[in-house]
Order: C-alpha cells, then sequence, then structure tokens
C-alpha cells in the first residue's frame, strides 16, 4: 500500500513537468498560456506553482504515461486517465484545462485541479480521494507559504487556487487555501499550530462569509487570534486584488480584518435599518444571541459595553438578558 502511493506520488510528479512542459511550450500550450495572460498571472507564479496545461486531446496524458512505464491503473484511481465504457481503452480525463498541482506538506504532488478555459461546466474538475490526496487534509499552497508563516505568525486562509497564487503575486506570501469552502479539522489544526494570527479571506458570497463563520468558529478557543477579512460584496481576494491592487487588499482587507464578534455585529448590522426603532432592538437581540457563544467574562464585557453606548440601554439590561439567553440556549 505504500509502495502503491509512492508510485502513484511519483507518476503525479512526472505529470507535473509534463503538464508545465505542455503549458510553456508553444506548440502546445498556447490557449492555456493566452487564459493565463488574460488573467494577468506571470511567468513567476506559473513556476513556482508549477501550473499547468492538458491540451485538448483524448490520449497525449495516457500515451506519455504508458511510453514512461507507468502503472496505468494507478493513474486510474489517482483520477487521471479513465477507462472507455466499449472496449476498456484508456483516455485522457483532463482535456483542454488549466493545471494547478496540489502539493502535499512536503511540496510533491498528490492531486492536480484542473479549471476550464472558458465558463464550461464543471469549472473545475479535481482528482478524487486517494491514498495518495485525502483533500481535507491538504491546504493548497502551504509548502510554499510555510515560511512566511512562521516569520509572521500570521497565516490567510482563502477559498481558491487562483486567490492563493493572487495572493503571492501581490506579495501576500502567508497565504493558503482550503479548496473551497468548509475547512476540515485537520485543516484547522495545521493552521493554529504554525501561526497566532489567523485571517480568514473567503469569497465575499453568502457562502462564502457563512463558511467564513464556521471556519472561524472551528479555529477559535486555542489561544490564538481569529480574524475575518472583509471584501465589497461578490468579490473574491483574486477579483479584489485584480480591481484595487495588492498593497489596498493588503492594507484594507488583510489589515482591517475584525474578530469573529465584531464581523458578526457588522454583517447583522448590514441587513438592518438601525435607524428604525424596530430594527434596533432586532439587532440587539441578534447580537446578543451571537453573544451567548463568547466564552470569556472579558470578551462579553467589552462587546456588552459596545452595544451600551451605542443604543443607550443599560448595562444591566443587557447583561440581564444576555444571561437569559444563555440560560434558555443550554
Ligand atoms: P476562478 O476565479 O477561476 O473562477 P475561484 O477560486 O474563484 O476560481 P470558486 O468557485 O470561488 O472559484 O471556488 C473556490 C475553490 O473551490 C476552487 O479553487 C476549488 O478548489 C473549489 N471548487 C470550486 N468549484 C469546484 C468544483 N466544481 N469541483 C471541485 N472543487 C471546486
Ligand atoms: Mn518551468
Ligand atoms: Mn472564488
Ligand atoms: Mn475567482
Amino acid at each position: 500500500n505504500n509502495q502503491k502511493k509512492k508510485q502513484t506520488i511519483e507518476g503525479l510528479e512526472l505529470l507535473t513537468k509534463f503538464y508545465h512542459y505542455l503549458l510553456t511550450t508553444a506548440k502546445y500550450g498556447t490557449p492555456g498560456m493566452h487564459y493565463l495572460e488574460s488573467r494577468g498571472f506571470n511567468e513567476e507564479m506559473i513556476e513556482r506553482f508549477q501550473i499547468g496545461y492538458a491540451v485538448d486531446s483524448w490520449d497525449v496524458v495516457t500515451k506519455f504515461l504508458q511510453k514512461r512505464g507507468i502503472r496505468l491503473e494507478l493513474m486510474e484511481q489517482a483520477g487521471m486517465i479513465k477507462k472507455r465504457g466499449f472496449d476498456d481503452k484508456y483516455f485522457d480525463r483532463f482535456r483542454n484545462r488549466i493545471i494547478f498541482p496540489i502539493f502535499n506538506m512536503a511540496g510533491k504532488t498528490v492531486a492536480f485541479g484542473g479549471r476550464t478555459l472558458g465558463d464550461e461546466k464543471p469549472k473545475y474538475l479535481n482528482s478524487p480521494e486517494s491514498d495518495a490526496f485525502h483533500k481535507g487534509q491538504i491546504l493548497y499552497g502551504f509548502h510554499l507559504a510555510r515560511q512566511a508563516i512562521r516569520k509572521s505568525s500570521q497565516v490567510v486562509l482563502l477559498e481558491g487556487y487562483v486567490d492563493v497564487i493572487r495572493a503571492h503575486q501581490a506579495g501576500v506570501l502567508n497565504s493558503v487555501a482550503s479548496m473551497g469552502t468548509s475547512l476540515t479539522e485537520a485543516q484547522a489544526s495545521a493552521l493554529t499550530r504554525i501561526a497566532d494570527t489567523i485571517i480568514i479571506c473567503y469569497d465575499s458570497d453568502t457562502a462564502g462569509v457563512e463558511a467564513s463563520f464556521r471556519a472561524a468558529e472551528m479555529l477559535q478557543g486555542n489561544g490564538k487570534i481569529i480574524k475575518i477579512a472583509n471584501m465589497p460584496e461578490g468579490f473574491d481576494p483574486d477579483d479584489y486584488i485584480r480591481k484595487f491592487g495588492g498593497e489596498r487588499f493588503k492594507s484594507d482587507v488583510i489589515g482591517a480584518s475584525q474578530t469573529l464578534m465584531t464581523f458578526k455585529m457588522n454583517y447583522l448590522r448590514r441587513k438592518r435599518n438601525l435607524s428604525d426603532e424596530g430594527d434596533r432592538l432586532l439587532y440587539i437581540e441578534e447580537v446578543l444571541k451571537e453573544m451567548t457563544s463568547l466564552t470569556r467574562a472579558v470578551e462579553r464585557d467589552h462587546y456588552l459595553h459596545l452595544l451600551s453606548e451605542e443604543f443607550s440601554v443599560s448595562l444591566d439590561s443587557l447583561k440581564k438578558q444576555l444571561h437569559q439567553m444563555s440560560v434558555t440556549k443550554q
């Protein structure tokens, strides 16, 4: 089994080089290169992340693997090739896609993410789970970000491959991605082990915001500082940096990230019209409800003071109500 895993990774390492060769060779890679250029990715990033291109062919990869003597059934299990129904012949699974190698902590390729050049579905095709690849245990870009994370003791958690690559291109070298929106326990503990501050910067859509809350709740309670960054509605880090530049991303997004409770308060605030009396009361209730999950007395006190001052409500009555809500919650 270990031998099998080793051979699989050897095959995937070879394919990383092959896809990258295809991308960077004009004869094959022009469509992929045009796509990456149109999105503004530079050569340095293409090298650092070993980005590749799967040409629009049914058998280029299959033939390459055969020629190199790689065991095809291993590559089938790793999701690189598939068998045709009618004659059991192998064909390539990734075709006409940008290829993002997914590295393990040691920097070896254990899977690929393949993106269409247009808006065909599915936008991303990923390697399936295998002996070599447990998606929930990988943080994309980790081995490239490790040094910067250690040095700053901060890690920036993003959603997608291109967000990480764009962030690195902008000089935010301590960023990694959970590859989709739900953070796993394994990813969470890798993050809390290596950094004191974790800044979550997921896509600014409903799914992303809700996933940020879940991730923050999962990460908190280790004595670490968990913050959530805030971007204009609809943006992801890649969109943001392309539109406003890396410096503004650093100062206005990463630099202005907020603790979970403050972030929640702002989120709830935006849903309400606080010049309306009814909305004000509802807002206070909602905030208190969120506060029931705060475990530290100092934290509770801090936010109670903020509410009390902003809405001219006595600290006493806020405390009473919070206490009541905490009791009924149990
Ligand atoms: P792009 O900017 O190229 O559209 P993105 O990273 O913004 O890419 P999202 O839709 O925000 O794309 O998805 C974030 C991440 O979620 C992707 O990088 C990928 O890891 C994962 N993902 C998205 N769609 C799929 C899919 N259909 N299958 C598997 N994983 C996916
Ligand atoms: Mn190269
Ligand atoms: Mn996105
Ligand atoms: Mn995007």
